[in-house]
C-alpha cells in the first residue's frame, strides 16, 4: 500500500482526514443524520447498488464512522476496513459472519474473558467445533489446525499474563490447512505489531482501548482482506452493532496521538516492569520487553514495541491485592486498559471475575496478579506511586 511511504505518525494524524469532510472545516464533522436525502432517484439507486459513493443509512455508514474506518485501514495496512459499536461486536460479528454449523475453530486458552465466553458457550450452540490449545503451545496449535479449520483465532500479547505467540508460524499453518487467520491486535496497537505484514488475512480492534486511548468512547473495528471484510461488513450492516458518529470522532481525536502515546507507555511500562523486578513483595514480572520472559524473542523479532500492558505477583495473594489497589494514588482501579491514565486491576476482580480461584489457576493467572496498564504519566511519579503503594503491603 502506497501510504505507508509514509511513518506511523504521519499516518496516524492524517489518514482519511484528507478526503472532502464537507465545507472548508480542517477538522472532521460529526454527522448526526440516519438518513441522506436523493432528489435524483437515479443517483440514490446507484448509491444504493454501490456504484457510486454516499451514505444512504446511519446503520449502514455514515460518513463520521467512515473515516475512522480509513484511519484504522491505513495504520494497518489492509485492503479494507469497517467498525463495529464495541470490540466484542467486532470479535462476534466476524466469527459469525465467517462461520456456519460444521466448521471449525482452533484458538487458545488465554483469549480476552468475552472471546473465550463465544468460544466456549456461544459457538458451540450453533454446532461450531471449537478447540482451545495451551496458549503458547505452538506444536499443539498447529496439530489442531491439522485436523480441520477454518478459522484461527489468534490473540498476542495475552491479557493479562503477556504471553506471545509467533504469527509468522502460526499464520503459514493456519493458511496451509485452509483457514482463515485472525488476529486481536488490541494490546499491541498498530503502532507494535503489523499482523496483517505477517500474512494474517483479518485483524479485530477494541478501540476502546488503545486506539481511543481516553477511556470516553467504544467501539470495534475489523481489518484486512476485502473479501472477508466485505462479509463483516454486510452481517453488521444486518446486525446492527454499529459505530455511533459520536464514538467515531472522539476515537478519530484520540487516534492523532496514538504513535506519541504508544511511544510513551512502551518507555513507562519497560521501566516499570524492570523496577519491579528488584521488589521483594513482587513474586514474578510479565512483560515480554524483559529479556528473559518466554516470548521475548518472538515479540522482538514481530513487534516494534512490546507494549504499555504488564502483570505482576504480589506475595500475599489477594489479601495483598486488597490492601495494594487502593494504595495507588496516580492510578485508576478499573476494567479498562489503554487510557492515557495508568490503570490497576486484579483479574480476579476485572477480566477473569466468572471464574473460580481453581480456574483462574489453572489459566496461569494467580490471586495475587495484578494487571497494570502504563499510562502517559512521568515515569519518576510512577514509581514512586508503585514504591510507596507496596511499602504498604
Ligand atoms: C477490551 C478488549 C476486547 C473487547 O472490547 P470492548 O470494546 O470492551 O467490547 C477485546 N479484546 C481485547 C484484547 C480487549 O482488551
Amino acid at each position: 500500500m502506497t501510504e505507508n511511504a509514509t511513518g506511523p505518525g504521519t499516518r496516524a494524524v492524517w489518514a482519511g482526514e484528507q478526503r472532502a469532510t464537507g465545507g472548508d472545516a480542517t477538522q472532521t464533522p460529526v454527522v448526526h443524520s440516519v438518513s441522506y436525502g436523493y432528489a435524483d432517484v437515479e443517483q440514490w439507486m446507484s448509491v444504493a447498488r454501490g456504484e457510486e459513493s454516499g451514505h444512504i443509512y446511519g446503520r449502514n455508514t455514515n460518513p463520521t464512522v467512515s473515516v475512522f474506518e480509513e484511519k484504522i485501514r491505513v495504520l494497518e495496512d489492509g485492503e479494507a476496513a469497517t467498525s463495529t459499536s464495541t470490540g466484542m461486536a467486532a470479535i462476534s460479528n466476524t466469527l459469525h459472519a465467517l462461520l456456519a454449523p460444521g466448521k471449525r475453530v482452533v484458538s487458545v486458552k488465554d483469549t480476552y474473558g468475552g472471546t473465550n465466553r463465544i468460544f466456549s458457550q456461544y459457538l458451540p450452540q450453533y454446532g461450531v467445533d471449537v478447540s482451545l490449545c495451551e496458549t503458547t503451545d505452538h506444536d499443539q496449535i498447529e496439530s489442531e489446525v491439522g485436523r480441520g479449520c477454518d478459522i484461527l483465532y489468534l490473540e498476542t500479547p495475552t491479557n493479562p499474563t503477556l504471553k506471545v505467540l509467533d504469527l509468522g508460524r502460526l499464520t503459514e499453518a493456519g493458511q496451509a490447512a485452509g483457514a482463515v487467520v485472525v488476529v486481536d491486535n488490541t494490546v499491541a496497537t498498530p503502532i507494535n505489531q503489523n499482523p496483517l505484514a505477517l500474512g494474517v488475512d483479518l485483524v479485530v480492534h477494541s478501540a476502546t482501548k488503545y486506539l481511543g486511548g481516553h477511556a470516553d468512547a467504544l467501539g470495534g473495528a475489523v481489518v484486512g482482506r476485502d473479501d472477508l471484510v466485505e462479509r463483516v461488513y454486510a452481517y453488521r450492516e444486518i446486525n446492527g452493532a454499529t459505530l455511533d458518529p459520536m464514538a467515531a470522532y472522539l476515537l478519530l481525536r484520540g487516534m492523532k496521538t496514538l504513535h506519541i502515546r504508544i511511544e510513551r507507555q512502551n518507555a513507562n511500562a519497560q521501566a516499570v516492569a524492570e523496577h519491579l523486578l528488584s521488589k521483594p513483595e513482587v513474586t514474578a514480572v510479565h512483560y515480554p520487553g524483559l529479556p528473559d520472559h518466554p516470548g521475548h524473542e518472538i515479540a522482538s523479532s514481530q513487534m516494534r514495541g512490546f507494549g504499555g500492558m504488564l502483570s505482576f505477583g504480589l506475595r500475599g495473594e489477594f489479601d495483598a491485592v486488597r490492601k495494594f489497589i487502593p494504595a495507588m494514588k496516580h492510578a485508576h482501579a478499573a476494567a479498562n486498559l489503554g487510557a492515557v491514565e495508568t490503570i490497576v486491576a486484579a483479574p480476579a476482580t476485572s477480566s477473569h471475575v466468572e471464574c473460580t480461584a481453581e480456574e483462574r489457576a489453572a489459566l496461569g493467572i494467580p490471586e495475587g496478579l495484578i494487571r497494570y496498564s502504563a499510562g502517559i504519566e512521568d515515569i519518576a511519579d510512577l514509581i514512586a506511586d508503585l514504591d510507596q503503594a507496596l511499602d504498604a503491603l
